[in-house]
């Protein structure tokens, strides 16, 4: 598969004076997703087991403050964009403390988070005033009654007013993810691009992708490249339109539309070349790749009386260990027959 952009490791310390978090590839990792929870008000089949995960006990699971500090660590180590997941994060009760103390770090310079929608047209004001910036919203069909079949629960309508709502009030980036499924939405791919024609809205198309539990399969893969071929014969040819160095989404547009139509393409043509991402998930571990089952836990560190060097130290040698991609697994056949982590326990 084709690697993104080589990326400069970058030899000067981080503006917030520790070093930067490079690995053995030349990677300089400057964005941190946080797990705040692994509950969730949906049951999306393709991101959780039928039965449930074990939820790890509240104690166990880093509180706000616990949060913060490590979150400022990161920051002065030269993270300047963190994206709040889950999980639901907004089923974190004091979600919003927390988007106040990030929003409060000095050097971030984007703070996102990635929702289901569900319950956030009525906390927009007070995400945007906590410091939020951007918002990925994710809706797999503008179909209700398919919505209840992949998600298991009830509430299509309210996710897309709330879509509405985040682009009415002023969120500099609103994002839809959208993943694609065979026998699933794969038929509704242009009605998803038709939304771009009037809103500021980035669409993104997200490939399948295999997790723990999530009974993967590649007859229900959808493929990029099949996802492009079914939109230009619904709406005409797309405009590719330029990427930032380290974007996991390859960008288009419907020409003359307000908004943009994107793909994320992990499993076809992963873009591990760029990667600058690290997983904080809501138990404490830090996890340096999506598919990486190398773990440590911070929590134990943090919680064993452990000082920001020696905290620093751990990441280090983590990021030291990454894998050039995919974390170490060849493709997604591999990726389906290894072990990884639920995606609700992980953050995506
Ligand atoms: N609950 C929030 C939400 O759904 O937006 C945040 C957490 S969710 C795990 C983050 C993203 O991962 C969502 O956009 C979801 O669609 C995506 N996701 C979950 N399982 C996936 C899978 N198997 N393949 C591709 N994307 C997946
Ligand atoms: Fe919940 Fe998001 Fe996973 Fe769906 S994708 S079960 S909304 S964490
Ligand atoms: Fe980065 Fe791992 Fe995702 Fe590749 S698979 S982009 S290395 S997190």
């Amino acid at each position: 598969a084709a690697a993104a952009a080589t990326v400069t490791p970058s030899a000067a310390p981080a503006p917030g004076g520790y070093p930067p978090l490079d690995d053995t590839f030349g990677r300089t990792h400057t964005y941190l997703r946080i797990s705040l929870t692994e509950r969730c008000n949906l049951r999306c089949r393709y991101c959780m087991p039928a039965d449930g995960v074990a939820l790890t006990p509240a104690a166990s699971t880093l509180s706000a403050a616990e949060i913060g500090r490590l979150a400022a660590l990161f920051v002065a180590s030269g993270v300047t964009k963190i994206r709040l997941t889950g999980g639901e994060p907004l089923v974190r009760r004091d979600a919003l403390d927390v988007v106040a103390a990030l929003g409060a770090l000095p050097g971030l310079t984007s703070l996102g988070m990635t929702t289901n929608g569900l319950t956030l047209g009525r906390r927009l004001p007070a995400l945007r005033a906590a410091g939020l910036t951007a918002l990925n919203v994710s809706l797999d069909t503008l179909v209700p009654a398919r919505f209840e079949l992949i998600t298991r629960r009830r509430g299509q309508g309210r996710v897309l007013d709330a879509i509405d709502a985040a682009l009415a009030a002023g969120f500099p980036s609103v994002k839809l993810n959208c993943v694609v499924m065979r026998g699933v939405n794969e038929d509704e791919v242009v009605d998803f691009v038709r939304l771009t024609e009037t809103r500021r809205l980035d669409v993104r198309f997200i490939e399948y992708m295999p997790f723990g539990g999530n009974a993967w399969s590649d007859a229900r893969f959808v493929s990029y490249a099949e996802m492009l071929g079914a939109i230009g014969a619904g709406v005409g040819a797309l405009e590719r339109v330029a990427d930032d160095p380290h974007d996991t989404c390859k960008h288009y547009r419907v020409p003359g539309a307000a908004g943009r139509v994107g793909f994320i393409t992990s499993m076809t043509n992963h873009f591990c070349g760029g990667c600058n991402r690290l997983r904080l998930t809501a138990d404490g571990s830090l996890k340096v790749c999506l598919f990486g089952s190398d773990e440590v836990s911070l929590r134990d560190a943090l919680r064993g009386g452990a000082t920001d060097a020696e905290l620093l130290a751990l990441v280090r040698a983590a990021v030291r260990r990454k894998h050039y991609s995919l974390g170490g697994k060849k493709d997604r056949h591999e990726l389906a027959r290894s072990d990884n982590r639920p995606m609700i326990t992980i953050g995506g």
